[in-house]
């Protein structure tokens, strides 16, 4: 369905900001000012979206910021999540995205999870016609990018 990933994103934003967490965190938002429009199944964008915040929270010291990124260039919409924590070593910076794959088996075992949800995050964008990666410095933090193809803009459209 037709979607303004602006207001989309805001409203996922806002969700998460309301919620507490173990630690002192803040978001940031650099969102456009206006409407940008993409082509997605929004349940499996929020999922995407949800689980690219969660990690950023999971592993964001006390007093970190999240900082919500969107910009277009060109034909892609590109979105980055970054947070300021312990980021990942650059030799397993590209395995994240694999199935069950995590970082320190210990340290993610107590914070929870499956490995997963950035599986799943790659094939759902790449069935957006999107891409997702990440970078990453260790102690400094780590930010998540994806990209989405815009849709043009038929004259007349709202
Ligand atoms: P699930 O999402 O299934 O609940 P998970 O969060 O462990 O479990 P993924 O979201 O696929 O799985 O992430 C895979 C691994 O990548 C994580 O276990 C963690 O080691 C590492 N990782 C992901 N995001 C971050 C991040 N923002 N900072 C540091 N490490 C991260
Ligand atoms: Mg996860």
């Amino acid at each position: 369905e037709r979607v303004d990933f602006t207001d989309f994103f805001h409203s996922i934003i806002d969700r998460f900001e309301m919620n507490k967490y173990e630690q002192d965190l803040s978001f940031e938002r650099q969102l456009p000012d206006k409407p940008h429009w993409v082509w997605i199944d929004k349940d499996k964008m929020t999922q995407v979206l949800y689980n690219v915040l969660s990690n950023a929270i999971k592993y964001s010291p006390d007093g970190g910021t999240i900082t919500c990124k969107v910009d277009v260039k060109g034909k892609m919409l590109n979105v980055t999540v970054t947070d300021q924590g312990v980021g990942i070593p650059s030799d397993q910076v590209d395995r994240i995205f694999d199935r069950f794959y995590r970082v320190d088996k210990a340290r993610s075992r107590k914070l929870g999870g499956t490995g997963l949800g950035l599986a799943i995050a790659r094939e759902m964008i790449e069935a957006h016609d999107g891409k997702i990666w990440a970078n990453s410095k260790e102690g400094q933090g780590t930010s998540i990018t994806i990209t989405l193809p815009v849709m043009h803009q038929k004259r007349g459209d709202a």
